[in-house]
This record gives C-alpha cells, structure tokens and sequence, in this order.
C-alpha cells in the first residue's frame, strides 16, 4: 500500500512501529541527503562524474592510491561537519526505548553512531569513511594522519609499516563484503517482525537482500525512499514522502 499523503503515512507507520516487537531499520543514502550528503549514485551525482576507483585499481598502482586519497579529503572539505538529520535522530530514540536491537546500513557516513547508536550496533554492510585501516595487518588509522603524511610526502598516500596499503574502511567495488557485518545483517533480518527500509533504493545487492529476507520470513516490510523500488510491490507499506519529515514525530527528546 502507498500512503496517500504525510498523515497517513506517518499514523500507518505509528501503527506498524507500535505494533512490532523487534524492528529493524535498514538504511540507505536517502537518510543522510538532509544533512548535507549528497547521493553519490544519484543522476549528477559525484559517481556520474567521478567514476569509482574499483579495489583492484587501488591495489595495483601507487597513483589511483593517491587519487582515492586526494578525492577522499576533498569530501571531508565540502561534507566533513555533517550531523545527524531528523531520521537519524528518530530512529535513534527508537534504538533508546528498546524496540530497534541494532541499524543495518549501507551508509558509510558514521551518523548513526552520532546520532547516539553504540558503534557495536551499527551494521555496516559497506564499511565506514570516517576512518582507515590497513588491508593486511587490520591496523587502525586516522584520515588526519594519512592526510599529513600525505602532504609531506607530495601528495603520495601512505604505507602501513607492515607493508600494507591503507584505505578507507570502506567498502570498495570489487572488494569482498565484510563476513562478519552480513551474518549479523542476516541474523537481524530474520530475528525482526518489521523492517524499515529507509532511504534506499533497494538497487545494490547483496545489500538488497535483507529487506526481502526479512519479508520472506514473515516480517512486516515498510519503504520510505523518494523514489518506487523494485519491492513496492511486496511491501506492507510504501512511503514517498520526505524522509525527515515522516520520521520527525518518531523523536524523543
Ligand atoms: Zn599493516
């Protein structure tokens, strides 16, 4: 069912939330454009004209190395000082009260973690931006860190000093999907008796298919994205309605 209009949409959504006893909301760019980040898929998104650089580049030339990093502070200028929007916020107060166990994002901003999620609770399915670490040895760094090293070396991106390459903790084209993020992604959407898939449009997988896990093993699924998605069509119900706005009533203060 869409729902026809804001009210309806967020007195629909009161009643699925009241309802539930475990919810699980599972998030996507849309979330986080309020807050100053834009969708980089998006058409005239910063994908559409800067291609990614796929991992085997990354691990193969010192250069696109050196460019991935380049790109990467350049986004820290522009979108560094982005904080939690309304549906972060909400969806926090939820994760408060006990109803939401733990977030499953594709998001790799860190806003659920400011937004007051325990970072153990935020399911990251394509890794986090906000730091790096090192591809062999696991070690952690900061972007700071990188950053000056970066600016003293002339611009060339740094070595861990086990030999590895550092990169963002991120998750890459090409890159395998972190194990231990898509288990307890699973055990999740089994777990809930309603999903909340906010923000995404549903497109990449295997990201994708935790809403339609959930809903094939009985959960309530609801949408709230701008755009339709492929699983309107199974969901309990559809919302296209600015995301902040239908989640705002859901804050506690
Ligand atoms: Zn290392």
């Amino acid at each position: 069912m869409i729902a026809p209009d804001l009210n309806s949409a967020i007195a629909s959504l009161q009643d699925l939330v009241g309802g539930a006893k475990v919810a699980v909301p599972f998030t996507g760019a849309g979330i986080s454009t309020e807050c100053g980040i834009p969708d980089f898929r998006s058409p005239g998104g910063l994908w559409t004209k800067n291609k990614p650089i796929p991992f085997d580049e990354f691990m193969a030339s010192q250069e696109a190395r050196n460019e991935s990093w380049r790109r990467r502070f350049a986004m820290a200028d522009e979108f560094g000082g982005a904080q939690p929007g309304r549906g972060h916020r909400a969806l926090a107060s939820l994760y408060r009260s006990g109803k939401v166990p733990a977030i499953i994002t594709q998001n790799i901003d860190n806003l659920h973690q400011a937004s007051g999620f325990s970072p153990k609770d935020v399911v990251e399915l394509h890794g986090n931006t906000t730091f790096a670490s090192c591809l062999d040895c696991g070690e952690r760094y900061e972007l700071s860190w990188v950053r000056q090293r970066m600016d003293e070396a002339n611009g060339c991106a740094p070595d861990c000093a086990c030999g590895g390459f550092i990169k963002t903790a991120t998750i890459s084209f090409g890159q395998a999907m972190p194990d231990a993020a898509m288990q307890r992604a699973q055990d999740l959407a089994l777990a809930c008796d309603l999903l909340l898939a906010i923000g995404s449009s549903l497109l990449v997988w295997p990201a994708a298919g935790f809403p339609l896990m959930a809903k094939r093993n009985g959960a309530r699924l609801v949408i709230i994205n701008r755009e339709a998605t492929e699983f309107d069509d199974i969901a309990d119900l559809v919302v296209r309605q600015d995301i902040g706005t239908v989640l705002a009533p859901f804050i506690v203060h």
